[in-house]
């Protein structure tokens, strides 16, 4: 698939028309909150869309099919990259991710707000072909707040929790490529807090250029 087939679907009517759904991609490393960040989010605001990722990677043990992630295979995930299904993929500490195309499209042109829990690099990938998305870098509040919080939540072995530690350095040093950065302290403001930003995001002028106009053109009527 291409960027054109990606950010032009069958709902949109013309090649010109904005999306007017947001697109939001929360990013940040392992363990900064994201998924308990991205929970509470979708309790506080009711109107968000979240897309379901392809992984490689074996399910935690409270993890569901087709909720937390669509756990396929290697060649089932290569076959989905072979048929354009994919809008996006990282390799991230020895498995694959991937953003499914269809229902992020689908979404987006209903008008509808999605959001991306997705890696740094994913992040950077949906800000080139979706250049309005908006992309929400979370920070924990320190370094070591960072490593209690992936050891504490005890999913992963001694050795998968050091090559994450170890990939968040490279991430944070990606930041500046971010439109905003909310660091996860108290879970509930932070949540709050990435509400405010998708509040913001809707009221720009760019985004509602039709508004704008049909109010202009009933000045010229009066
Ligand atoms: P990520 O999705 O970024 O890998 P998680 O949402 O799984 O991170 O959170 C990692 C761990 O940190 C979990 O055990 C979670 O309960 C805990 N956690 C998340 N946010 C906070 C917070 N604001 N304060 C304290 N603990 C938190
Ligand atoms: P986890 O194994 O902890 O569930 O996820 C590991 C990393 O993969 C996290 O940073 C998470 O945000 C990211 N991730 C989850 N789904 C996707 C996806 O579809 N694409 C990309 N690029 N990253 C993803």
């Amino acid at each position: 698939m291409t960027a054109e087939t990606i950010s032009r679907c069958s709902g949109c009517r013309s090649r010109d028309e904005k999306h007017k759904g947001l697109l939001i991609v929360v990013s940040g490393p392992s363990g900064t909150g994201k998924s308990s960040l991205i929970k509470t989010l979708c309790e506080i605001n009711e109107d968000l869309y979240l897309s379901v990722s392809v992984t490689t990677r074996s399910p935690r043990k409270n993890e569901t099919e087709g909720v937390s992630y669509f756990f396929r295979t290697k060649s089932e995930f290569d076959h989905m990259l072979e048929k354009g299904e994919i809008l996006e993929w990282d390799l991230y500490c020895g498995n694959y991710y991937g953003t499914p195309a269809a229902y992020v499209e689908e979404m987006v042109c209903s008008n509808k707000d999605v959001l991306l829990e997705i890696t740094v690099k994913g992040a950077e990938s949906v800000k080139k072909r979706y250049p309005d998305s908006v992309l929400v870098f979370i920070l924990p509040p320190s370094m070591k707040a960072l490593e209690n919080r992936i050891r504490g939540r005890g999913t992963e072995s001694p050795e998968v929790i050091a090559g994450r530690i170890g990939k968040s350095r490279d991430e944070m040093s990606r930041i500046t490529d971010f439109d905003y950065v909310v660091i996860n302290d108290d879970l509930k403001e932070a949540a709050e807090k990435i509400n405010y930003i998708i509040s913001a995001e809707k009221l720009r002028v760019a985004r509602n250029n039709g508004i704008i106009e049909k109010i202009q053109m009933e000045d010229k009527k009066v």
